[in-house]
């Protein structure tokens, strides 16, 4: 008799910064999952943004990671030494029409959408608050595509939105677990539409933070994507990626976030909530799991 599969889990810091309290929440919760259910804990180091992830933040994470306790399987996945695995799904989606290349700059945005709501129409924002990319670069002809790219010109691969929601049959959605006991789930409506065209790869970097996300959940077979809660409405664009290129789908669980005193998320520039930081001051693992609501 086949015995059920062990379910996989996996923590993909970026190493862009210093682990804070959030980070290690995730880390923990996947560790305790992964000890609770028999399963096994993948670490995933999302490194594709080659300017801002350093070396010795790899090495403050590790070190992070080993001191609260953390054991994770051999090898890590660094996404920065895949990047010839996510150019073919790339190269998949331009063949399938599914991205186009997108020029306008950041300024150009920001110009174009402020001319609009002139007028006082409000221009669409995505779940995060950022306006969704106009949609002029769509109407660009084939050869003046290849000109402006044969001439050098910056642009990113983005998603068609609206060609790849026509190429999906059934409307999407995710199982998201109730609790971090991962006991019961539901079935969550998913709305990609609401992030418009998103990038999908950079001009000198074949991918980008979805691409690869889908890409090595599929590769690394991840059953259980447990993650914060910041990641919850992202969940519809990989769901989307995933149906497009035919990749299995994990189940989720998006925990709450760790707040700062402020109430506000936590990011990589508050020194105080640093993992590095609380362990100076004395902090103990056990104290970081109790802080974290573990
Ligand atoms: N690399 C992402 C981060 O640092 C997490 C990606 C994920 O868990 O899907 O926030």
């Amino acid at each position: 008799m086949n015995s059920p599969a062990r379910p996989v889990f996996r923590f993909a810091p970026s190493p862009n910064g210093e682990l804070h309290l959030g980070h290690a929440c995730s880390a923990l919760l996947n560790s305790d999952l992964a000890a609770a259910l028999r399963g096994r804990l993948l670490l995933r180091i999302e490194d594709i943004d080659i300017t801002r992830c350093t070396p010795a933040f790899e090495a403050a994470l590790l070190r992070d990671l080993a001191w609260l306790g953390i054991g994770w399987e051999e090898p890590v996945r660094r996404q920065s030494e895949h990047f010839g695995e996510y150019r073919v799904l790339l190269q998949r989606l331009i063949d399938e029409e599914l991205v186009y290349p997108a020029f306008m700059s950041r300024g150009e945005i920001r110009a174009h959408i402020a001319q609009v709501e002139t007028s006082g129409a409000r221009w669409p924002r995505d779940p995060d608050g950022a306006p969704l990319y106009p949609a002029s670069d769509k109407t660009l002809s084939r050869a003046e595509r290849q000109r402006r790219i044969d001439s050098g010109m910056p642009f990113a691969w983005r998603l068609d939105m609206d060609a790849a929601l026509a190429r999906v049959a059934a409307p999407l959605s995710w199982q998201e677990f109730s609790d971090m006991t991962l006991a019961g789930a539901e079935t969550v409506a998913a709305r990609p539409q609401d992030w418009g065209d998103v990038v999908i790869a950079r001009r000198e970097i074949p991918t980008s933070y979805h691409l690869s996300v889908i890409v090595d959940d599929a590769l690394q077979g991840i059953s259980h994507v447990v993650r914060g809660r910041d990641l919850y409405f992202a969940t519809a664009v990989q769901r989307l990626l995933q149906t497009l290129l035919g990749l299995p789908e994990p189940r989720y669980f998006h925990h709450r976030l760790i707040l700062g005193p402020d109430g506000r998320k936590l990011s990589k520039s508050l020194g105080d909530s640093g993992l590095a930081a609380l362990r100076a001051n004395g902090v103990t693992p056990e104290e970081i799991r109790r802080m974290v609501g573990l």
